[in-house]
């Protein structure tokens, strides 16, 4: 079968397109990943992400050049290199960022990245166990 799409890296990004994009039940969509399966018990077991973080089948293991500002010291740049990518290997906190923020950067020049604009975004991906109001989502995949 002849994709539509080819989405490389089937991460945060790469999966939320690919799952945005087969909502068309006539598209088709083929999602690479460089890395494996997610079904793993460290994975799912949140006290074991350092063992994660040691397996090079599921964490890159990228370092920083030597950082001038840290005496020339290098630094872990974890990734995930499995289905899910970083999702899979983060430590599963939920927060969104300071208004003030992305009131900053709209100041800066980014007209479109001031809160207001970002948060019906924030407010789609969500199901606020709450439920929904002006700031919370009521239907959202997350
Ligand atoms: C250790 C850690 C903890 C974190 N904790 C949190 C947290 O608690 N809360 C939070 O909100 N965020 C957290 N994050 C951040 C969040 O997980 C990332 O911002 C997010 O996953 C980035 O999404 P992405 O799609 O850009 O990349 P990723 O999710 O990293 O996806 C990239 C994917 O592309 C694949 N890939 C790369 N190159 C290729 C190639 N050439 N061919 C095929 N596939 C390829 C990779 O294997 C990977 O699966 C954390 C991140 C890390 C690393």
């Amino acid at each position: 079968m002849q994709p539509d799409y080819i989405v490389v890296g089937a991460g945060a990004a790469g999966c939320i397109v690919a799952a945005r994009l087969t909502e068309d039940p006539t598209v088709n969509v083929l999602l690479i990943e460089a890395g494996g399966s997610d079904r793993n018990p460290i994975i799912t077991m949140p006290g074991a992400l350092p063992f994660v973080y040691q397996r090079r089948q599921l964490q890159w293991g990228f370092r920083s050049g030597p950082e001038p500002q840290l005496g020339g010291r290098t630094i872990d740049e974890k990734m995930g290199k499995v289905l899910g990518g970083s999702t899979s290997i983060n430590a599963m906190i939920w927060n969104r960022g300071n208004p003030m923020d992305f009131d900053g950067w709209a100041a800066d020049g980014l007209a479109d990245w001031d809160y207001a604009h970002c948060l019906p975004y924030f407010r789609k991906l969500e199901t606020w166990e709450g439920g929904a109001d002006e700031w919370r989502g009521g239907d959202g995949p997350m």
